[in-house]
Parts: C-alpha cells; structure tokens; sequence
C-alpha cells in the first residue's frame, strides 16, 4: 500500500535506515564512547536477532514463560453502552507482569546473553521498566542495576520491593531533581564505563540507534497476533486501532502489524490537566522538532529549549518526546495523533473495570477513553484498543485522588 509517497510493501526494510533515521528523525546523537557500544549492539542486532537459534528461543519464551499470545477481548457491554461501535481489545495487561514492556526486556535480555554480557542495566522513573528489567534478569541469570532517583524511589515503594525481591540491585540517584532525567543521566555514565560487560537496555522506541528500531521489533509480536486473532474473530479487518503514546513501544509494535493496510491508526497522547506548556505531556500534538537522550524527534521544550517539564495522571505516559518513528509517522500523516485528558481517563478506567471485569492501567485508559469518542465519531464499525497494560499498580493512586465514581 502506498501512502503520501511512501510504500509501505517494502516500509520495514527502509525505515529506519541504515543510520537509524525515519526520514529526518532518530538518529545517535551520543559521546563517542557510547557510539561504539551502540555500533555494537547494532551490529549484534542484524546478526544475532536474525539467526533461527535465537528467532526460536524468542519464541519458546514468549509462549512458555510469558503466556503468549494474550487474547483479544470483545468488548461487549462497553460497546452497547456507547452505541454500534463495536470494541475490541488486545489484551496485553495479560502478559506475564501485567504490561507490554517484557515483550522487549525479554527481547534484549536475550540477545544480552548471545553476546556474553554479565549485567543488564537500565533507568526507571515509576519503576515499570525496573520490574521489567528485574524480571528477564532472573529469568536469564544476569545481574542487573536498576538506576532510579531517590525521590521516585520514595514515591514507588511497592515496585522498588519487586525489584529487590527479582535479585535487582536498586542504585539510588541524588543529583539534582533526582527523578528520571538524573536517573538516565547516571545509567549512561555508568554504561559508557563499563559497556564491554554491561549492555544498556532502554525502556521504549526511544533513545539512539539501534533501540527505536530494535525495541519496535521486539513489541512487533503485539501487532501480529493482533492481526491474525482480529481476523480470525471476525472475518475482517479493524475500521480503527488505537494505543497510548508515552515513549511510544506499545503503539510502535501494536501499529507496525496495521501499517500496510487499510486500517485508520491512532495514538493517545495525554493532555493531563489541559493544553498549557507544563500540564500535558503531548509531545506529538504540541511538541517541535528537537535532540534529546540521544535521539533527533518531536518534543516539548522550555523557554531554553531544554526538555520541558511534563504531567500526566500515568507516570508512564509522563515523557516529554515520543520515538521518531512517531514523528515521522505523524508528519507523514499515517497516524493520527490525539490526546485524552485526565478527567476522560478516570472515567474510562471505571468504565471498562465496571462493564468489562478488566481494571485497566492508567496509560491503557487512555487509549480507551479515546475510543470511547473515537466510536461516537464513527458511528458503526470497529475499533481495537491496545490495553498495554493492568492497573493494579494504579488502583489505591485513583481511590485516593478520585475515590470511587
Ligand atoms: C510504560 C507503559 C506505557 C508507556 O510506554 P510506551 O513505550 O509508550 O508503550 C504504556 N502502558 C503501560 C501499561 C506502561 O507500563
């Protein structure tokens, strides 16, 4: 299929391209020292993550120890309430830890090991990456280092204890705000050091070369099943499919099964307490081009052009770029980037829990709450959400600051 000038046939061979860019986006913007480890993993990438060995072992663990495929759900009684939309969701809050981010922990854990690397280590910021992290490292017997700032420590107790539990050393970070920016800061420092025993695994699509491009693979999964189920359910293919937008994984594996076909995307950004710099985190919808953690994308910047602080009601929606391929999918016109704001979230998180049986995450309610309106708009058809996520983790946060509606 083609679509302003680009041929999606042929779309995963040429983007990125060889140096990372999705057009003008992506890139590696990094010290010299952090380019050759990414030239490593580059290269270990095309030639390990190809190999039937590892494609195989990928898949024993994803069906054997994750309980992949997760199902898709049609959603039954939400769509009734809301009219002749029928919604369906892919049901990733049924992945082993409750979210979609082991679909590519598990991934680069793995091709850790292929490389003989001792030490996995990553940043986290609400701890989901962390848990994430700690669990493929228990799974594949590496140690792993944790970098989290104090002040998110305090805040993420019950992920911290997980980590600890999983064997994961928590290295607390005190410099400056001592949040997830010094958390990065630090991870890299001490990867950069020690980067022929450690490998450095990052959170989302974001971050330099090879990561938007590695990490979208490994979520790929997502997309493909969802595909294949969705069409098998019904016969056809989905009208819409939507997913939240925070560094952008979710989205970026869910979408690429949908990109060559005749099927309306959309991503979900947070407009957190309304449009004003400082109380969203829609980076797409608000965001100009711009260099940050190593990557070249869309993003919100303050009156120095630094990053600019951001706020969601989901901490992990609370980042002030997306990955470039995101930006370049949005100037494309490809995807259509909306948002939902903190109110149309909680109502959509008590919704799907009450009509459904299923608490989704906070970031998951996003992506409904735009359906929800998506399927106002639409009239009849069908939508697929991407519920990337379970809220267990979000349920006392919603009591205390909504209580219960
Ligand atoms: C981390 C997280 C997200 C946001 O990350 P993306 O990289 O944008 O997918 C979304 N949903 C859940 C449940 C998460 O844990």
């Amino acid at each position: 299929m083609k679509f302003n000038g680009i041929d999606f046939d042929t779309y995963f061979k040429n983007y990125p391209d060889a140096n990372g860019y999705f057009g003008k986006y992506g890139g590696a913007y990094v010290s010299d020292d952090l380019k050759k480890a990414m030239e490593e993993i580059t290269e270990a990438y095309f030639t390990i993550c190809k190999s039937r060995r590892f494609i195989d072992e990928l898949r024993r663990i994803r069906r054997e120890f994750q309980g992949r495929p997760t199902p898709i759900s049609h959603l039954e009684r939400l769509s009734s309430k809301y009219g002749n939309v029928q919604l369906y969701a892919k049901r990733e809050d049924l992945n082993h830890t409750g979210a979609h981010k082991l679909n590519h922990c598990m991934g680069e854990v793995l091709l850790a090991k292929y490389m003989g690397k001792k030490k996995v280590i990553a940043e986290t910021g609400a701890g989901q990456h962390g848990v994430a992290m700690a669990t493929a490292a228990a799974y594949f017997g590496m140690e792993c280092d944790i970098y989290m700032g104090s002040v998110d420590i305090k805040k993420q107790a019950p992920n911290v204890a997980r980590m600890k539990i999983l064997g994961a050393n928590v290295v607390e970070v005190t410099h400056g705000l001592a949040t997830l920016k010094e958390a990065v800061d630090s991870a890299f420092e001490a990867y950069a050091k020690d980067y022929k025993n450690c490998i450095y695994c990052i959170g989302s699509v974001v971050g330099p070369h090879p990561f938007p491009m590695m990490v979208r693979d490994f979520q790929s999964v997502v997309g493909i099943e969802a595909r294949e189920q969705f069409i098998d359910m019904t016969g056809e293919l989905p009208d819409a499919i939507v997913a939240c937008v925070g560094g952008g994984s979710n989205a970026a594996g869910f979408f690429s099964g949908f990109l060559n076909d005749p099927v309306a995307i959309h991503g979900v950004e947070p407009l957190g307490r309304g449009a004003k710099l400082g109380d969203h985190a829609a980076s797409l919808s608000y965001g100009t081009e711009g260099i940050m953690h190593g990557f070249n994308s869309i993003m919100l910047k303050d009156e120095n052009g630094e990053p600019a602080p951001v706020y969601s009601v989901a901490s992990g929606l609370d980042y002030p770029s997306s990955g470039p391929e995101h930006a370049f999918l949005h100037d494309l016109g490809r995807v259509t980037y909306g948002v939902a704001d903190d109110e149309e979230t909680i109502d959509a998180f008590f919704d799907l829990s009450r009509m459904e049986g299923i608490i989704p995450a906070i970031e998951s309610a996003h992506a409904v709450a735009y359906a929800l309106k998506l399927a106002k708009e639409m009239g009849r058809g069908s939508i697929l959400i991407n519920l990337s996520g379970r809220g267990d983790k979000d349920m006392d946060y919603v009591i205390e600051n909504y209580g219960i509606r």
